[in-house]
């Protein structure tokens, strides 16, 4: 037997039925057409974000489009949050699909190309700068085009988000321009005449340690500190990143995130006088919408191997690449798993929970106790609201799409 994820604090059930919204999820599989199907809870994302502001007051909160560019949640974040931070130009028009581009916007990622410029510099998007050539490229489209390019430096920085799954910075990196060139950078910038927006820094992601994630705020703010004494300019705007992570798997422990406000809050209080007006930011994705979404499958097979009962079901890591384990996890664990019919009833056998792809990677959730599910019951993994669909390989196999709604 193994252990599974701990479920998000928010789903309740009405006589042991899974509620999505005020829905149960069989309910809501029916009205949809069948599984599989990605449900995402309004009210789960509503929370986090009056959890950010009662931590956080005065921070500017943006949302990272990766993390989940589904257009109705999208849509939905536009009246939560503050702004947006695109990783594509793809994302810019999704962003415009929903009308979501009169909000503060700004664009990052390496390997913009000259297209995805133009496209940002027309919709008067900040682009957040991974190098000094891109400056040079951005520089002469917005001569072509007769536009004042708005512009951040991304810098990176000379420490990295310790404890985060994904480390960045403190080393040699695609994104990001090393601290110690930035001054010179943001000189040619603002004397070229363009609309110089500040700084970014993005140090890490999935972090569960506020004090970790304290940590580098804290150096963040004092290299922004540096950077503007040593180009002579304050900053408009200062983007901390973000990096918050959610639990997965078993023993994660919630972030902390009443105490990474009351350090921040400090930390600015305390913070250099070329700071004063400048605006900060916090670029939060994962930590927003990964806790609201729920992956929904159906049993389509149960079968007996050697002793061992799988449950083989008509999803897989074609929707869900991270809950096989495959999608940059050392180790691979189970999210938190449910039999929706069943929620909250004791667990009844030991199951392997696989998809239906002709690969052992396949795999949904390993050795979990679940309460007995049959052929045509739904099954349920959680904690899927962030990099599920769009961080999937959806082509493989050429298996049917899983649909998406926001409840
Ligand atoms: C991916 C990304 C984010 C969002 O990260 P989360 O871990 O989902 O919060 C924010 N900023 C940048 C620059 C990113 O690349």
């Amino acid at each position: 037997m193994k252990a599974a994820g701990p479920f998000p604090p928010d789903f309740r059930a009405d006589s042991g039925h899974l509620l999505l919204g005020d829905r149960t999820a069989a309910g809501l599989v029916k009205e949809a057409g069948g599984t599989p199907l990605f449900v995402y809870d309004r009210s789960v994302v509503a929370e986090r974000v009056r959890r950010f502001r009662a931590a956080f007051p005065g921070v500017a909160l943006h949302y990272a489009v990766k993390a989940n560019p589904f257009g109705p949640l999208l849509a939905y974040m536009a009246g939560l949050v503050d702004g947006f931070d695109l990783a594509s130009a793809g994302e810019l028009d999704m962003l415009q699909a929903i009308g979501g581009d009169g909000l503060p916007t700004s664009f990052a990622g390496p390997g913009k190309t000259d297209d995805d410029l133009a496209a940002g510099l027309a919709a008067a998007v900040t682009i957040n700068l991974e190098s000094e050539a891109e400056w040079q490229r951005l520089h002469r489209l917005a001569a072509r085009d007769s536009r004042r390019p708005k512009v951040a430096v991304r810098i990176n920085p000379p420490f990295g988000l310790k404890g985060s799954g994904m480390k960045m910075g403190g080393l040699a990196s695609p994104f990001g321009v090393d601290h110690d060139r930035v001054p010179t950078l943001v000189r040619r910038i603002i004397d070229s005449g363009a609309d110089w927006r500040g700084l970014h820094v993005y140090a890490g992601s999935q972090s569960l340690s506020s004090d970790a994630i304290i940590e580098s705020q804290r150096a963040t703010v004092a290299l922004a500190a540096e950077i503007a004494g040593a180009a002579g300019a304050s900053p408009p705007e200062v983007n901390l990143g973000g990096g918050f992570g959610i639990p997965y798997f078993p023993g994660d422990q919630p972030l902390d995130v009443r105490a990474v406000g009351e350090a921040l809050k400090e930390t600015l209080a305390n913070r250099h006088a070329l700071l004063r007006d400048t605006k900060f930011i916090l670029e939060l994705g994962r930590w927003l919408v990964g806790e609201a979404g729920v992956y929904l499958t159906s049993v389509v097979d149960r079968k007996v191997s050697r002793g061992k009962t799988y449950l083989v079901t008509d999803g897989g890591l074609q929707h869900m690449l991270a809950a096989s384990g495959n999608f940059g996890q050392l180790l691979r664990r189970n999210y938190p798993v449910a039999v929706p019919g069943k929620f909250g009833s004791e667990p009844e056998e030991e199951v392997t929970v696989v998809g239906c792809l002709c690969t052992p990677l396949d795999l949904l959730a390993d050795e979990v106790m679940l309460p007995r599910a049959e052929v045509g019951d739904l099954v349920a993994i959680f904690s899927v609201g962030a990099y599920g669909l769009t961080a999937s390989p959806q082509a493989f196999l050429s298996m049917a799409a899983a649909g998406e709604v926001l409840v």
